[in-house]
């Protein structure tokens, strides 16, 4: 067996995520990004890590690639009707999981044994993890002032620029222990193509996990989010932008510099592989698009096989 440590954010990760739990002879571990989660009608909701479960158990939306296939939103049209802020779009059969997530908190369980119970329940046979029981929430700087992730991310649809970002309480943050020993005990450790500033960073920034990765005896590669300077999804690229750094794979291997050892780049950016090489940085150049099972689990048993 090889143990195999993933850093992810949501759709991103999730596919990376579902590349490598298909691979024999692989057992993975997923540290996911929970630096968006927020409190809502009086439930946490917790938005990567259930799109990380939900696509590993194959319950999710394939479509959009969050969500749970086949959903209602009767509770959300109730919610509406009584006068609550609704543009945070909760499908009846999530709310089933942020209503188990609350109440357990509620009865003091720590979200990582609430985030590990409902993985095992749904049938994930990989770990998932948190970088921490702690709350860490990113923070977003427009013009207007600072908005919650998810008031950036849904409400203003990422159209406002971004100044500034803040990653909330996360000095403070303590690892988990399965995390730390995940890492420890990891024979390679992946950063999933997910959005380097507000997926992958607010993992990054746990002091102790973040020391625990450069003490980790496993080589720390990332596949970049970026194919040919665009995203897939999202707004990585614009937010890059706009805090100054190079909006393409080779900023993506600037900004990891001082964690990773090594970049996934796709094909079509093969001519960004020697600036990278130029870092000190290893270079290996894949197909990384991943829209079909078998893209996932060709380019997750690619890095494997370079990695050997
Ligand atoms: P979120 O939390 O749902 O926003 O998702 P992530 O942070 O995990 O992933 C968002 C990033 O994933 C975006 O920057 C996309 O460009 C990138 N991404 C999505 N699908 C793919 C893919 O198939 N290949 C690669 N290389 N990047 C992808
Ligand atoms: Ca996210």
């Amino acid at each position: 067996m090889i143990n195999v440590v993933l850093l992810a954010g949501g759709v991103g990760g999730a596919k990376m995520a579902e590349g490598f739990d298909g691979l024999p002879g692989v057992a993975l571990s997923v540290i996911g990004n929970i630096a968006d989660d927020a409190s809502f009608h009086g439930l946490w909701v917790s938005p990567d890590i259930d799109t990380l479960t939900y696509s590993l158990a194959g319950r999710i939306d394939r479509r959009q690639g969050w969500g749970v296939a086949d959903e209602s939103h009767r509770a959300l049209a109730v919610l509406k009707e009584l006068g609550d802020d609704t543009w945070m779009t909760l499908g009846d059969r999530d709310f089933g999981l942020h209503i188990y997530r609350s109440h357990a908190l509620a009865r003091g369980q720590s979200r990582s044994a609430i985030a590990a119970h409902v993985a095992k329940t749904f049938g994930v046979k990989s770990a998932i993890l948190l970088p921490t029981d702690d709350v860490v929430q990113t923070r977003v700087r427009v013009a207007a002032g600072w908005l919650s992730f998810q008031e950036y991310f849904v409400r203003e649809q990422c159209r406002p620029e971004v100044l500034e970002l803040e990653y909330e309480g996360v000095e403070a943050a303590k690892p988990t222990a399965a995390a730390l020993k995940a890492i420890a005990a990891a024979d390679f450790i992946v950063l999933a193509p997910s959005n380097p500033l507000v997926s992958i960073a607010p993992i990054l920034a746990v002091p102790e996990l973040r020391a625990a990765l450069a003490a980790a005896k496993a080589p720390v590669w990332a596949v970049s989010p970026l194919i040919a300077g665009k995203v897939v999804k999202g707004p990585a690229d614009r937010m890059m932008k706009a805090l100054g750094l190079r909006a393409d794979a080779l900023g993506v291997a600037e900004y990891y510099k001082d964690v990773v050892d090594h970049m996934v780049i796709d094909t079509l950016d093969m001519g960004l592989a020697e600036e990278i090489m130029a870092l000190g940085k290893g270079c290996t150049v894949l197909p990384t698009l991943m829209t079909e099972r078998a893209e996932k689990l060709a380019l997750a048993a690619g890095i494997l096989r370079m990695a050997q």
